[in-house]
This record gives C-alpha cells, sequence and structure tokens, in this order.
C-alpha cells in the first residue's frame, strides 16, 4: 500500500481538482487524483451533460487525461467525493484495464479516508484482455 504522506499528496490533489467538477443536474461532484509510477499526479473531475447519459465520472476521466499524457504505469488513485463513495462498475472496469491493481483511496470532501481498497478488492474475478486473447 502507498505510503501516509503519498496519500496525503494524493488526496489534496483530489480535493483541488473537485473544484472543478461539472455536476449542474446532480450536484454530485467528485475529483480524482491518479499517482503514475513516475511520480506525477493526473488530475480530474466528473462533468455531467443534460442528456444525462453522456456523463462522465472523475474517474474515467483522469485516466483518459493520463493516458493522453503518455502514462501507462500507475500506482494508486484518489477519489474524492461527498461521504467518499466508492467507484461505480463502469469505472471499476476501466481502472481494471488500465491501471490494473492499484491501490484505490476513497476520501471524503474533507479528506478524512473513509476506506482504503484496490482493484482487485472492487472487481473480483474481472473480465479483461485475457479473455480476448
Ligand atoms: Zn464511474
Amino acid at each position: 500500500m502507498i505510503d501516509k504522506n503519498k496519500q496525503n499528496i494524493l488526496i489534496a490533489a483530489a480535493i483541488q481538482a473537485r473544484r472543478e467538477a461539472y455536476a449542474p443536474y446532480s450536484h454530485f461532484y467528485v475529483g480524482a487524483a491518479l499517482l503514475t509510477k513516475d511520480n506525477e499526479i493526473v488530475t480530474g473531475i466528473n462533468m455531467e451533460s443534460s442528456s444525462y447519459g453522456l456523463s462522465v465520472c472523475a474517474e474515467r476521466n483522469t485516466i483518459a487525461t493520463a493516458i493522453g499524457k503518455g502514462k501507462r504505469d500507475f500506482e494508486a488513485m484518489a477519489i474524492v467525493s461527498q461521504g467518499g463513495v466508492t467507484p461505480c462498475g463502469a469505472c471499476r472496469q476501466v481502472i481494471f484495464d488500465i491501471c490494473g491493481n492499484i491501490d484505490i483511496i476513497l476520501a471524503d470532501e474533507e479528506g478524512k479516508i473513509r476506506e482504503i481498497t484496490n482493484t482487485k478488492a472492487l472487481l473480483p474475478n474481472a473480465f479483461g484482455d485475457k479473455n480476448l486473447a
């Protein structure tokens, strides 16, 4: 598991990112911060659409941003939301596909850690590239 110092840095980055979350319909604001293995932090937010199904979660936006920056190896993600909720099913799949089994820190809007888990725990027996071989 990533050390306490890195946890705190990631949570702070996710809190900062969350300020720009775009959620005019649900008012459920989420910020995420993804730590790369070369020690960079990529952040993202959820972004809603008036056509609700087109909304994209903070976790997947963050991963897409990181991939767009050429990042491929990841260590941990912090997700900050009201109550420190767990990622939705779609995000669990994408985290598994792109990041593998990383630590996932779930913190509330004050930055208080609600749970530290990992991809394997959130998506056991996952479907993945091995199934497409
Ligand atoms: Zn999601």
